[in-house]
């Protein structure tokens, strides 16, 4: 809180608690007593400390002891914590609660049994491109899917369907990795860094 939030916090206190504000009259440094408070109570709103005070009037909270009057503000500070706390994690009921069985088990398929590669008509054109020095266009070429290697994809590899053809496996010594809508720069940088980095050709094709 601000000074002005301080004086008017200040004024509560003394009020309902004259014990306190007879105390600070008499002391030789109130000017620095008050400086000391109004720093612990930096980080505290108006709101939340005028809460503590109410609380102290009620009797929720123990009243200020003479003992303790050096230490108030951190007390309130504390106190007020507490409740801004306690209104912050209040229970929200209409949020379904975390169900382990939705949990993604196969980040590459996101447990669908199928993940999207380039082409192999891309994995040509990106090796020549890389090859040649030449700039790649990857506009031209749409994802293709293949079956994760992870088991939902085995039902993709032994199609029980006759009319469905099977998906090639992935792997990743022949295949790279698509996003699977437009190309984006990730899957293009992928694909370069693919050929970039290996000089063999790719055993994509059979
Ligand atoms: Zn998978």
């Amino acid at each position: 809180m601000k000074q002005d939030d301080f004086d008017k916090l200040r004024v509560q206190l003394t009020t309902a608690f004259p014990g306190v504000k007879s105390w600070l009259g008499r002391r030789d440094s109130t000017r620095e007593t008050l400086a000391t408070w109004a720093q612990s109570l930096r980080n505290t709103s108006l709101e939340h400390a005028v809460l503590v005070i109410e609380q102290m009037i009620d009797g929720k909270l123990p009243p200020p002891e003479p003992k303790e009057y050096e230490r108030l503000a951190l007390r309130i500070a504390s106190e007020a914590r507490k409740i801004e706390w306690s209104q912050r994690v209040s229970p929200v009921d209409d949020v379904p609660a975390w169900d382990e069985r939705h949990r993604v088990q196969c980040r590459d398929c996101r447990d669908k049994g199928v993940r999207y590669v380039w082409p192999p008509a891309a994995m040509h054109a990106a090796r020549e491109a890389v090859s040649e020095g030449r700039e790649f266009s990857a506009y031209r070429f749409t994802a293709c899917a293949v079956a994760c290697e992870c088991f939902r994809g085995d039902k993709f590899v032994d199609r029980a369907e006759p009319h469905l053809k099977p998906y090639p496996r992935f792997n990743a010594n022949c295949m790279v990795p698509h996003s699977g809508g437009p190309p984006s720069e990730a899957d293009v940088r992928a694909l370069l860094d693919f050929f970039g980095q290996r000089k063999q050709p790719a055993l994509f094709e059979r």
